[in-house]
């Protein structure tokens, strides 16, 4: 079921509520696919309710970014969400969101938020703190999924919650990827035919350099050569960053000890992509 407002959905939760169902809650932003499913399958499979949110969040796009045309198809997303274990769908206004008048941000201050995805988009996480934060309030969930396609996301709301006391746990699902590896992607229906074979290339760097580390490699620079050389060899892939932090608290490191993120973020034309994975020594 589709609720555009903030109102009914308090009048359709308050039953549950009052019952001490548990709620599950996954945010999105539209435009459905298996890697959104998982999380809705997983909240399912651990609450009695689960509220699907699909809004377009304009405070997480910068100006020259894709927001006008981000894809957007609410009709099949109510069904795949429906069909995957979801009780309601928030749909709600940008208005419904911010008010007019609304001033108010929620904003994880440090490298967390600066490095990776922060460096070329360094409005971004602001507006997803600032979303997640609301939509938090609005849905008082008892669990919130996030996929790890996002690692960083994921590290800067564990800081969030914690920081704010937010009284509400957080579930990190593992990434899904197409066949051929692909992450699974909203703005992977941007790729031409072209891009989307060569964008393959995310996925085998992280896992060429996930041999090498198993292989006992622990430094970051090596690693890091190794993955840009190979996302490299594909002519319409443009490199944004290739990064190994610690994780999560994406602070700098040299060597690999026991846990650490390697992240890359490639363009292909105008549409970016990020993929990565997480080394770890067992
Ligand atoms: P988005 O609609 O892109 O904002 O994503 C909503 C949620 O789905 C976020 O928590 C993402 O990390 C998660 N997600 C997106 N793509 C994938 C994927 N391929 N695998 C797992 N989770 C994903």
């Amino acid at each position: 079921m589709i609720i555009k407002t903030i109102k009914e959905l308090d009048a359709q939760l308050a039953p549950y509520r009052n019952e001490g169902k548990t709620i599950g809650f996954v945010p999105t932003m539209g435009f459905l696919h298996e890697g959104h499913l998982s999380l809705i399958r997983r909240a399912k499979a651990e609450n009695d309710i689960v509220v699907v949110s699909d809004f377009v969040n304009p405070t997480q796009f910068a100006p020259n970014e894709d927001f006008e045309s981000y894809p957007r198809d609410i009709v099949r997303d109510e069904e795949l969400a429906t069909s995957a274990g979801a009780d309601f769908i928030f749909h709600p206004s940008v208005s419904e969101i911010y008010p007019e008048g609304s001033s108010t941000f929620v904003e994880v201050e440090g490298d967390i938020t600066k490095v990776l995805c922060g460096e070329s988009r360094p409005s971004h996480f602001k507006g997803v703190t600032t979303v997640v934060a609301i939509l938090f309030n609005i849905v008082k969930a008892n669990k919130a999924y996030f996929g790890q396609k996002d690692a960083q996301q994921v590290a800067v709301l564990l800081q969030m919650v914690r920081d704010l006391h937010m009284n509400i746990e957080l579930v990190v699902c593992p990434i899904i990827r197409e066949e051929d590896g692909l992450a699974m992607s909203s703005r992977n229906t941007y790729l031409s035919d072209e891009a989307r074979k060569q964008s393959v290339v995310l996925n085998q760097s992280l896992l060429l350099a996930e041999g090498v580390f198993n292989n006992g490699e622990n430094s970051t620079n090596k690693l890091i050569k190794i993955i840009a050389d190979k996302i490299n060899e594909m002519p319409l892939a443009e490199i944004d960053y290739v990064s190994i932090y610690d994780y999560p608290s994406l602070k700098v490191i040299t060597k690999i000890n026991q846990q650490a993120l390697a992240a890359v973020a490639v363009k292909f034309g105008n549409t970016r992509l990020i993929d990565n994975i997480i080394l770890k020594r067992i």
